[in-house]
């Protein structure tokens, strides 16, 4: 275990921040250097089809050590840190057998307190990796990646322990929404898959939003104020109007668990012409459908009070709730479970209010839920993680592949 804390302060030394304004893939050079450190470790384990391609993608397998059919499952990680935070000469700090109390972040005055993050009283006695309070940490996702590395690692050195296929992904630009575009599902060629990126011990997720974009456009007329009497149509009341009749109880500040919103996000304002930016998000397909509709209804109403053609309504899917294509293999989500309990983890199987690259993957064909990787407060100066969590994470992950053996053998 020694090892894993080794590759984390290894990975995260390594800046890779994602940029979401360079439509390249990878979208910064500096994910290069984190694969291209990975690929020769990864040739020293001794791994077979290891391909670094031009997008960033890593892959590579540990093959099958048995005779028998045994499915073959994927561990995927990815390999950008958050654009939130500066990810430029990370330096880990350890606090061991914390005992409560502040943990000061390096030399300035940032602090890691209780107060502020509560879960830390559950801590005692763990040893807590932190930031120097100038950076984020990069757990999100290095510490994913670090725990592949040292299950693998460990499989490979106990050949005693049999398993199939395991192939192994890190991907480039998953901050910036982009870790699944690029994905070759028919080359990484798993039965299913887990992503491990995801937060406190126990974390186990397969079910996320589905998300549609709902761009409303107002058209006004413009004259000049002067002259307007009779003749403006300011396209800015009718877009206020419009934001009026939309449920104020149905946003994301006052919702949580398996509530779903509609939520302005932006908005370009004119007098002839005013955007409104809408997201929509719900868990059930049919919920999502009836939250199109009822936009839609708004928007018919508010045409039928004006002229005619005021106001258009724009709807784009973007991602849909991976459960549908996990919950027709329930041994995908069993096998986890089952993985964590016999590591004395209990699973705390919640949804994600967002979107992952799993559910994408997901729907590309590789069922794909969520593990925990021991980290908190991701993507900024007071993210930290504990030695325990991580273990524990690797301990799930050679588990999960002697469950599966198990079960297929
Ligand atoms: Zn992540």
């Amino acid at each position: 275990m020694d090892k894993l804390l080794e590759r984390f302060f290894r990975y995260v030394r390594i800046e890779t921040q994602s940029d979401g304004d360079v439509a390249s893939c990878p979208s910064t050079a500096g994910q290069f250097n984190l694969a291209q450190q990975l690929k020769s470790e990864m040739e020293e384990l001794g791994l077979s089809d290891i391909s670094l391609d031009e997008h960033c993608y890593l892959m590579a397998r540990l093959p099958s050590n048995v005779s028998v059919d045994i499915p073959a499952i994927g561990f995927i990680a990815h390999m950008d840190t958050a654009p939130d935070a500066s990810g430029l000469n990370v330096k880990p700090q350890i606090v061991e057998n914390y005992q409560g109390g502040d943990i000061a972040l390096g030399i300035g005055d940032e602090v890691l307190s209780p107060i502020q993050y509560p879960d830390l009283n559950k801590l005692h006695g763990h040893n807590i990796i932190t930031t120097d309070g100038t950076t984020l940490l990069g757990a999100d996702n290095k510490a994913g990646v670090a725990e592949i590395m040292t299950a693998i690692a460990y499989l490979v050195a106990h050949p005693e322990i049999k398993h199939g296929d395991i192939c192994i992904g890190f991907t480039p630009d998953e901050e910036i929404g982009r870790g699944a575009n690029l994905f070759d599902v028919e080359k990484f060629n798993a039965q299913w898959a887990y992503t491990i990126d995801g937060g406190p011990v126990g974390e186990l997720e397969f079910e996320n939003f589905n998300a549609t974009s709902a761009d409303v456009v107002c058209y006004g007329t413009n004259v000049h104020p002067g002259t307007a009497k009779g003749k403006m149509v300011n396209s800015m009341n009718i877009a206020a109007q419009f934001q009026l009749m939309m449920p104020s109880n149905e946003t994301p500040e006052a919702t949580e668990g398996y509530e779903g919103f509609y939520h302005l996000k932006s908005m370009k304002p004119s007098v002839a012409k005013t955007e409104l930016g809408y997201i929509i998000r719900d868990f059930s397909r049919e919920g999502q459908e009836q939250r199109k509709a009822f936009m839609q209804q708004k928007v018919d109403e508010l045409n039928l009070q004006l002229e005619k053609g005021r106001v258009e309504l724009v709807l784009t899917d973007s991602y849909f709730n991976m459960r549908e294509m996990v919950e027709p293999y329930p041994h995908i989500i069993e096998l986890a479970k089952a993985a964590m309990i016999e590591c004395d983890v209990q699973p705390e199987i919640k949804p994600i209010r967002g979107g992952t690259d799993g559910a994408r993957l997901s729907f590309k064909g590789l069922p794909c839920p969520n593990i925990f990787t021991g980290g908190y407060n991701f993507h900024g100066i007071h993210e930290f993680i504990t030695v325990e969590g991580m273990e524990k994470a690797v301990n799930v992950i050679i588990k999960l592949v002697e469950k599966t053996t198990e079960k297929y053998s």
